[in-house]
């Protein structure tokens, strides 16, 4: 096994990871390699495969569409997958008005460029936009600089604009700290807003990349009750949490938030297909319409509404909307088997939220390049299971058709993985 002579794989080190594993095809949660080896995909393929690898009903919905509708430029033309797909999703969200793009960043760019423009359209100069330690938001660079500084961004600092940054102060079973944490990062918010702010972007409730770091519901509505105060637009970023992630359809929902934006993608089509869209408000939608051309949202996609995306997306809504019950209760399949872990020196500041669950292992840095994480990852693939931890923790996000006995084999080769590693 070689590395093939004309790929270039996704945040990949070729120096030192191995070779790629050849997947042959996949379904449900389990993913068959060329050599006939078969993986759980522990981690929903990057956290977008939903329900489960070539869902049938997913599968057959894009078949038609692709016979019917495959592509159509969608300024001038407008087409029904689009339509009902907005309806719904304005349905559920509580946003209105539905923007479409292709991925998780463009998504957030979209929410930024509107939120910034809109006050522009209002004749406000409102400059300063509000983060948080350890967010990500993508790879674009209007993502990357409301991202926190990384090693993902570090080559590009010098091109990203300046947001003010507020920390996060992120919970797991057991702290005792929590609380003046809280109110620690509600000072520097306080503070922040002196200066006139047109955006606070966040992840609600679980901040993904930074290693699953979850915070409390009441922290996140202090955080809206302020912005309100001030006058800022609230994003949520529900890349990753949304669509049954968090236990709520949405993350905002079960934090009891009502963001003025909303940026989806990941399980958005399930996991099928590529497709981003930003939700917002009817007040932001109406501060752009107007004789004037300026005041025009100047931002298009050439696959905008691609109809194949959208088609997966309603047949993805429909599975979830069936059967609710399978991410609103996830978390009591998680808990019994993390409370078993848990017995486990190295592993530490354990959380769960819905379908998300995570630990650390208690290893001295924190840092994504810690490479106890490659060591469980490579244990793990030798039992059958895959995981991509980041740096030392290690998170379960498995696609919603995890069966209990699937979900219990990761546990295992997990548990097996740690007690290797003890000292
Ligand atoms: N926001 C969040 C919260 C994410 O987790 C991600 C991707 N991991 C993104 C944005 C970017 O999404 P994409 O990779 O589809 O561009």
């Amino acid at each position: 096994m070689s590395w093939h002579p004309h790929l270039w794989h996704p945040t990949t080190q070729v120096a030192t990871s191995p070779v790629p594993l050849q997947v042959a095809r996949a379904r449900g949660c389990v993913l068959e390699l060329q050599d006939g080896r078969q993986l759980i995909d522990a981690i929903s393929s990057w956290w977008v495969t939903l329900h489960g690898h070539a869902e049938p009903s997913i599968a057959a919905a894009i078949g038609r569409q692709a016979l019917q509708l495959e592509q159509v430029i969608f300024a001038n033309f407008s087409h029904q997958p689009a339509e009902q797909l907005a309806t719904r999703l304005a349905a559920l969200s509580g946003l209105e008005r539905l923007f479409f793009s292709d991925n998780g960043s463009t998504a957030v760019e979209v929410a930024l460029k509107i939120a910034w423009q809109w006050w522009r359209n209002q004749g406000s100069d409102r400059r300063q936009l509000i983060a948080f330690e350890g967010a990500y938001h993508g790879d674009t660079f209007g993502a990357m600089a409301v991202g926190d500084r990384s090693v993902f961004s570090a080559p590009f600092h010098d091109l990203l604009f300046d947001v003010a940054r507020i920390s996060w102060p992120h919970t797991h079973w057991g702290d005792a700290t929590v609380e003046e944490r809280e109110a620690h990062a509600l000072q520097q918010l306080e503070q922040a807003f002196a200066v006139p702010t047109a955006a606070v972007i966040l992840e609600p409730l679980i901040q993904g990349a930074a290693g699953m770091h979850m915070v409390r519901p009441s922290f996140l509505r202090a955080v809206e009750e302020r912005a309100q105060a001030h006058g800022a637009l609230l994003i949520a970023d529900e890349v990753m949490t949304g669509f049954g992630r968090t236990g709520a359809l949405f993350g905002c929902q079960r934090a009891g938030l009502k963001p003025d934006l909303m940026a989806l993608s990941k399980g958005l089509t399930g996991g099928f297909l590529p497709m981003g869209v930003t939700m917002a408000s009817e007040r932001l939608y109406r501060g752009f319409i107007s004789e004037t051309p300026e005041q025009t949202f100047f931002h298009g996609h050439s696959f905008t509404a691609n109809p194949l995306g959208c088609a997966a997306a309603l047949a993805s809504l429909d599975l979830l909307q069936h059967d609710p019950v399978r991410y609103q209760q996830f978390n009591t399949r998680h808990i019994p088997l993390l409370e078993e872990l848990a017995q486990q020196p190295l592993v530490k500041r354990i959380r769960c939220q819905g379908t998300v669950a995570a630990f650390e292992l208690d290893a001295g840095s924190t840092s994504y390049l810690n490479p106890i994480g490659k060591q469980l990852q490579r244990h793990c693939l030798d039992h059958g299971v895959y995981l991509r931890p980041l740096g030392n923790v290690v998170y379960l996000l498995p696609p919603l058709s995890i069966s209990d006995t699937q979900l219990e084999q990761c546990y295992a080769a997990i548990r097996s993985g740690v007690e290797a590693l003890s000292p």
